[in-house]
């Protein structure tokens, strides 16, 4: 079966006057048809840098320094074009994390919708607007003939979002870049937009990579899970698995820090330190001033990714025996 997606040691970096800042680091990973699969971490970990390389949305500032990608089976040129970016709108399309940066403030959402018909199917202008108000209909907003011949002001926080995911799904896509979807949103809408994409997705076949720092999102959503840390793939594999046995250190402290969806409460212990500065040449592993387990060899040799079972491997020396449980003395809390 080939993948959607496949994305094979991508570096970049920003560039601000002398300074290097690697943002992502030989990232590899690979989306299969219509399939979810999450990249994990937290805040500066590069996961928007991972989106907008590929959506060709880089800022002037950021440079693709290493790696190549294949999108339905083709190479894909990464980084920042603007025109290739609105080509790629048709097979690759991105939800972003506030749904206003995505809406033209000037154009009724309707307006917005259709245009996406007109210069992309060469729709008349009659067809283009019924299909966008099927469009609103289809991702649930209510009264859709009315709601479409307003401005996204006029509209709630919840209801943009679904705007925008219309938008990112209207041309049928491949596959749909999901940047923290539903971070800007009322807790008690975030459910309903995260399952109005996981339903559309599916009745499109599309695959989505969501991209989130909440490993709580992920359990729901996503089947496959990759866990980044200072722009570096930690650990990959099933999340239930995962959640189960975790391979890394980074990952077991993540899930010491995430509130467990079933179960008693427990006390959350967040992860002691910070991430390491990213204009730093990283010698080693990325995670040893935080480790634990850190040993010499963590700090002069950069771990590979250490198969510990199917589909599963993390990017640390001891992977194998974290995973076996033998060091939970040391990296739980008691
Ligand atoms: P968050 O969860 O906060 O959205 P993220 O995982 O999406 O974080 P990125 O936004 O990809 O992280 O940023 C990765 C690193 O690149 C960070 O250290 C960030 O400060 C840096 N960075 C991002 N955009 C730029 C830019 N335009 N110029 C310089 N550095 C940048
Ligand atoms: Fe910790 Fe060493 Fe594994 Fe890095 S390689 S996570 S420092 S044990
Ligand atoms: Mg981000």
């Amino acid at each position: 079966e080939r993948a959607a997606l496949a994305v094979d040691h991508l570096s970049v970096a920003y560039r601000s006057g002398e300074e290097v800042l690697g943002a992502v680091r030989e990232v590899s990973f690979h989306v299969g048809r219509g399939e979810t699969v999450a990249l994990v971490g937290e805040s500066g970990s590069g996961k928007s840098t991972i989106g907008f390389a590929l959506m060709g949305l880089l800022p002037d500032a950021g440079e693709v320094t290493d790696g190549s990608v294949q999108f339905l089976g083709r190479p894909l040129e990464i980084g920042s074009d603007a025109e290739l970016a609105t080509i790629r709108g048709r097979q690759m399309s991105m939800v972003f994390q506030d749904p206003l940066t995505a809406l033209n403030p000037v154009l009724t959402v309707g307006r917005q919708l259709a245009e996406l018909f007109t210069v992309h199917q060469k729709a008349s202008r009659r067809e283009a607007w019924r299909r966008a108000v099927d469009l609103l209909r289809m991702v649930k907003i209510p009264d859709p003939e009315r709601r479409a011949k307003q401005y996204p002001q006029q509209l709630s926080g919840g209801m943009r979002q679904r705007v925008v995911i219309a938008m990112a799904l209207a041309l049928g896509p491949s596959l749909v870049i999901a940047d923290e979807p539903t971070t800007a949103l009322d807790v008690t809408v975030q459910a309903h937009v995260m399952a109005l994409l996981e339903d559309l997705a599916k009745q499109t076949g599309a695959g989505t990579l969501l991209i989130t720092h909440d490993l709580g999102v992920v359990a729901s959503y996503a089947k496959r899970v990759y866990i980044l840390y200072a722009g570096q793939v930690m650990e990959r594999g099933p999340i239930r698995s995962i959640y189960e046995r975790p391979a890394h250190p980074y990952t077991v402290g993540l899930l010491e820090s995430v509130p467990r969806v079933t179960g008693e409460q427990q006390d959350l212990q967040p992860i002691p330190g910070s991430p390491p500065n990213l204009s730093d040449a990283v010698t080693g592993c990325p995670f040893h001033p935080r480790c634990p387990l850190a040993t010499e060899r963590c700090r002069a040799e950069t771990p590979a990714m250490t198969p510990v079972a199917e589909g599963r491997a993390a990017a640390c020396h001891y992977a194998k025996e974290v995973f076996a449980g033998d060091h939970d003395d040391r990296l739980r809390a008691p």
